[in-house]
């Protein structure tokens, strides 16, 4: 089986040409620039390796394993892609341009375990982990679609990142080498419904990408209905990885709040939240529920909102809510799984 291109570190690619091709050391880094920054599609067109060494490439790597199947483009400038896999699955990536630059939301498992109640992505079922190579494809890819450079990934499509731990965290590694995309360690966001052992392992990682914690309620009640992680890592065990986190890493955190009406948008909730997330590094990203299929859960609507909003600000919380992107065209935050587009 040929192995993905995209799959390896500039590190992985340098020991695998020594060892099993007997090819200089500076290869792996030619290989990388013609791949991620001349977006050559052809390995014979890496014109400074060697014409033998080429061949070897294109009999033992490839560098395809996503084929952009469908594209959606919103009024809003919003892009959503629809990528289909080499098994024959299928994931959803969604591009943004912001004035700061382009950001790109990549899907990291095919299908989800985690079951939120409100996000369409739960409705899929779960078929396997993405490989580092097909999240860094997506990134690769959209770049291309659009002729330009990305500047942000977000790990918030499809899938918990956390639970495809060692693929995404290699994929971060790859996005940020200096001879690739070269994409900053901290334009990187991961997001995570609240994996405890992995939030304190990410702590530990060295790697100074953000986190973004998707916490959407102040009572293990409410949560637990909500998020079914939740009945594995309650909100004070939540709450403590967080703190160790921060301990650790110095970094600030991001905490999602989607606000679902009469569910979490109380008064009472801004408190409890402000209560919670007192005295800690973080920012409250407030989101205004997305409508996805079959869903059950409506809009705040914007006057409580605001007032949730100051209610935290006065408490001492930055909070902001987040700017809506790409909803007509259900590429929102929550409304991706695989649609075919009619
Ligand atoms: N599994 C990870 C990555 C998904 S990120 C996580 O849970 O963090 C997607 C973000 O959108 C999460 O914060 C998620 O909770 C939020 N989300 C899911 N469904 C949504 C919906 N219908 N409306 C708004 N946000 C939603």
């Amino acid at each position: 089986m040929k192995k993905n291109i995209f799959d390896y570190t500039v590190d992985e690619l340098t020991d695998i040409y020594i060892k099993e091709f007997n090819q200089k050391k500076y290869r792996a880094v030619q290989t990388y620039k013609w791949v991620y920054q001349e977006n050559a599609e052809d390995f014979y067109k890496m014109s400074d390796l060697p014409l033998e060494f080429r061949k070897n490439l294109v009999e033992n790597f490839e560098m395809n394993s996503l084929t952009k199947e469908e594209v959606r483009l919103s009024p809003d400038g919003t892009t959503k892609f629809l990528f289909k896999l080499k098994d024959g699955a299928a994931v959803e990536t969604v591009l943004m341009k912001y004035n700061f630059g382009n950001s790109v939301c990549v899907s990291s498992q095919v299908g989800c375990r985690m079951k939120c109640d409100f996000c369409a992505s739960s409705k899929l079922s779960f078929e396997r982990n993405l490989t580092s190579g097909e999240i860094v494809e997506q990134i690769v890819a959209a770049s291309r679609h659009i002729g330009e450079k990305i500047s942000n990934v977000v790990f918030m499509g499809i899938g918990e990142p956390f639970d495809n731990y060692d693929n995404v965290m290699r994929a971060i590694r790859i996005l940020n080498e200096p001879h690739g995309l070269n994409i900053g360690i901290r334009h990187i966001t991961v997001s995570t419904s609240g994996l405890v052992p992995q939030i304190l392992k990410f702590a530990d990682s060295g790697l100074a990408a953000n986190l973004s914690i998707s916490l959407h309620a102040t009572t293990n009640e409410v949560r637990d209905k909500l998020m079914p992680v939740n009945k594995a890592y309650k909100i004070e065990t939540l709450m403590q990885a967080c703190k160790k986190y921060i301990e650790k890493t110095n970094r600030r955190i991001t905490f999602e709040y989607a606000l679902m009406y009469g569910v979490n948008d109380t008064i009472r909730d801004a408190c409890r939240l402000a209560d919670l997330l007192n005295g800690m590094l973080c920012h409250v990203n407030l989101i205004p529920i997305n409508a996805i299929e079959g869903g059950s859960y409506t809009r705040t609507p914007q006057s409580v909102m605001m007032n949730f909003r100051d209610a935290l600000n006065n408490r001492g919380i930055t909070a902001t809510v987040r700017r809506e992107l790409g909803s007509e065209i259900d590429a929102a935050c929550g409304q991706l799984r695989r649609q075919y587009f009619e």
